[in-house]
């Protein structure tokens, strides 16, 4: 990954040809992680929505943290719940904008 520091160099240098190849490789880097990234939160969405489950009462329990609500979204889940980190970690990405 190219630093601001390495296209200082490079500009100083009037290296503009090997600039584009570094930026280019950066861009199509960062292209790459924003894509996985965003496979990524699909998965954890997948994994989200079934770890919630209506049982035989009608109530909704959670297999993350076992802690249940009369409708899923009623559920308080636990800090360390898998659906926690995944809404934190959701929320991070989206506070990067990627
Ligand atoms: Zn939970």
């Amino acid at each position: 990954m190219i630093t601001n520091e390495d296209i200082v160099k490079l500009i100083a240098k009037g290296d503009y040809s090997r600039l584009g190849i570094e930026l280019g490789l950066s861009i199509g880097r960062e292209n790459k992680l924003c894509q996985l990234i965003s496979d990524l939160k699909e998965d954890g969405d997948r994994f989200a929505s079934v770890m919630a489950w209506k049982g035989e009462t009608g109530h909704w329990y959670c297999d993350g943290c076992n802690n249940n609500g009369e409708y899923e979204e009623d559920i308080q889940h636990a800090s360390d719940c898998p659906i926690t980190l995944h809404a934190k970690l959701y929320a991070k990405i989206e506070k990067a904008g990627i």
